[in-house]
């Protein structure tokens, strides 16, 4: 056994995501395990871009309000305790409402070869439920 060194907050990057927000590595895969698994705090009214996940990704929110939709599925509101599960290449994006902060802990595993995400444009303010 190991217990891992501690690695700083990495600042989710402006190409993925709108606001701020911050994520921490929990599973880094050890091979052969493809396992990922991060804790991601979203800013309120911060958000993922529009993506999908070879391998599909399951969230679980452990604090907050959370917003998270499918393409051209309904709008769902997540809260702590709500497990979802984006299927393999569902384009989809998620993040914290607008007036309160979300973490949710994010699971997803490598295909065996090719890219884990793919990620697509941002959710413009248009696209963002800013109203509740
Ligand atoms: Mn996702």
């Amino acid at each position: 056994m190991e217990m891992l060194t501690k690695q700083p907050t990495t600042k989710g990057p402006d190409t993925m995501f709108t606001g701020d927000v911050w994520f921490d590595v929990i599973v880094r895969g050890e091979p052969p395990s493809r396992v990922r698994t991060n804790t991601v705090r979203f800013s309120p009214g911060a958000r993922t871009a529009w993506h999908s996940h070879a391998v599909g990704q399951t969230l679980y929110v452990t604090e907050g309000i959370g917003l998270v939709q499918a393409r051209g599925g309904k709008l769902v509101e997540m809260h702590p305790g709500d497990v979802i599960w984006t299927p393999p290449g569902e384009w989809h994006w998620h993040g914290a409402a607008a007036a309160n902060f979300m973490t949710h802990i994010a699971i997803w595993e490598a295909p065996e070869s090719g890219d884990e995400s793919t990620w697509g444009d941002l959710v413009t303010d248009a696209e963002y439920p800013r109203a509740r």
